[in-house]
């Protein structure tokens, strides 16, 4: 068995996948973009393939990709109207391929110093992007959102607590508390019990009517925690809300942070794109003086899953958390002034996961970004102004585009937006979801495709309308 296979054959793999992939990329908009949901017929599917004397790699290939065009939601589709899933760019689909066939090593600077090198740079203009202290701020690339907040959350116990990476929870005199919104990702409670303090740890503030954490309802819960047996670890704010796109006010949040002397972190995951556009920038007024971030890279930025970033202000803070001595890993790091990614992040073994993010300024720029995230924003405005038209009310208010909508005489039916979605799901036109804002199911449609024009607006309008009459009659 010749696991390389030969130049001949090779080729002739890579042409059959680039003909497959290159028909979805181009005529993407020709897929439904929902799946029929048949467990059975999908397991089966995966089954057959003999898994022992392995196969014609050309069979292989044409089973996974029709597995994947026929039980997929197609998020690169453009009237996918869904949560934060891009389409990938193409720029960030050529950096994985790369990747994998160069498999750098990144846990130690010495085997892959091109590799940690970009990564690093890469990092610091972002750190330049979010109005940090260059010479005192730090970064690492991770898998996504989910790790870099659970890094946000080691990085506030290991900076609230110096002793905390040698004795864990049992050295604490007092129960941390995690402050977010009822809005928050549910990725914080998650880390709240993968660090072993639980989500009872994670105490959530209601909302305001603009769906921002109500300020003074968290400096309240500050002042009355009992402090003989409770402790403020940190303040999450989300600078772009999952279900509703919403921008806590960071700056009163780091006013208050301050005053009481709490780690402030952002959660920018989709929303901290705004900072590539000078329009959209002045949403994340005082995500600056945070002490760290969230932001995902695969998704406003468009690069394919698994590119996410965790920022700090606090340059000495992931070295605290992470740093280990080992006899095997190689020792470079004192000798040569650099800092070895394995004493920095969670993950041990590293991808090279920051090409996508290099790659994409190399092809498209800053510039290219600004533009897309623009369009991205003015389309988005285009569909408020379209709903408003039609009669439909807009149930969220943020710049970014994610539109919360229904109709204003059918909101109180329970019945009218899920059964209008299982509508438009099942003809598998255009994807959207259902919200809930303080209590009133809405219609959540967010412009997540940079090739979303006009057109596929019209076409949901259209749709919505369609359905609307419908259900009236
Ligand atoms: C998506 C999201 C996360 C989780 O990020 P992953 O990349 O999915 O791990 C966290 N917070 C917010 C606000 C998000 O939108």
């Amino acid at each position: 068995m010749n696991f390389d296979f030969d130049y001949k054959e090779r080729k002739e793999i890579l042409n059959t996948v680039l003909d497959k992939v290159e028909h979805f990329y181009a005529n993407t908009k020709d897929y439904n973009t929902t799946p029929e949901l048949n467990v059975q017929e999908i397991r089966n599917l995966v089954e057959t393939p003999n898994l022992v004397s392995g196969n014609n790699p050309k069979n292989a290939i044409e089973h996974i990709i029709n597995g994947l065009e026929n039980y997929s939601v197609h998020t690169p589709h453009p009237n996918y109207f869904g949560l934060f899933n891009p389409r990938a760019n193409f720029a960030g689909i050529i950096a994985d391929f790369i990747t994998a066939s160069y498999n750098p090593q990144l846990a130690a600077w010495s085997h892959a110093p091109f590799a940690v090198e970009v990564e690093a740079h890469v990092i610091r203009e972002f750190i330049e992007k979010f109005g940090f202290d260059k010479n005192n701020a730090d970064g690492v690339f991770t898998t996504g959102g989910a790790e870099a907040n659970l890094t946000a959350v080691l990085c506030a116990l290991n900076n609230k607590y110096p002793d905390f990476a040698k004795n864990g929870v049992f050295g604490l005199d007092k129960k941390p508390i995690i402050f977010c919104s009822q809005e928050a990702h549910h990725s914080v409670q998650k880390a709240a019990k993968i660090v072993g303090l639980g989500y009872d740890f994670v105490k959530t503030i209601p909302t305001n009517k603009d769906l921002k954490i109500d300020t003074q309802l968290l400096e309240n819960e500050i002042i009355n925690l009992n402090t003989s047996t409770h402790s403020p670890l940190m303040v999450i704010g989300t600078a772009g809300t999952t279900g509703t796109g919403t921008i806590d006010d960071l700056e009163s949040i780091s006013k208050i942070c301050k005053t009481h002397n709490i780690w402030f972190h952002v959660d920018a995951a989709y929303g901290g794109a705004a900072v590539l556009s000078s329009k959209l920038k002045h949403n994340l007024n005082g995500i600056s003086v945070s002490d760290s971030i969230t932001f995902d890279a695969h998704k406003w930025m468009s690069v394919p899953m698994g590119t996410s970033i965790f920022l700090t202000s606090t340059s000495e803070i992931l070295n605290k958390t992470f740093r280990i001595t080992t006899e095997y890993m190689p020792k470079e790091a004192s000798e040569l002034e650099i800092i070895e990614p394995f004493s920095h992040s969670i993950q041990w073994s590293r991808r090279f996961i920051g090409l996508k993010v290099y790659l994409s300024l190399l092809f498209y720029g800053w510039n290219g970004y600004e533009k897309t995230i623009n369009h991205q924003a003015n389309i988005g405005e285009y569909l408020r102004r379209k709903l408003i038209e039609n009669n439909w009310i807009i149930k969220n208010n943020t710049e970014l585009p994610v539109i919360c909508f229904t109709d204003e005489q059918l909101e109180s039916d329970l019945n009218f937006t899920k059964t209008i979605l299982d509508n438009i799901l099942a003809r598998g036109k255009s994807w959207l979801s259902v919200y809930p804002i303080k209590n009133i199911p809405t219609f959540r449609a967010c412009i997540t495709n940079y090739n979303t024009t006009k057109t596929e607006i019209d076409e949901l309008i259209e749709e919505l309308n369609k359905e609307r009459e419908a259900y009236q009659q």
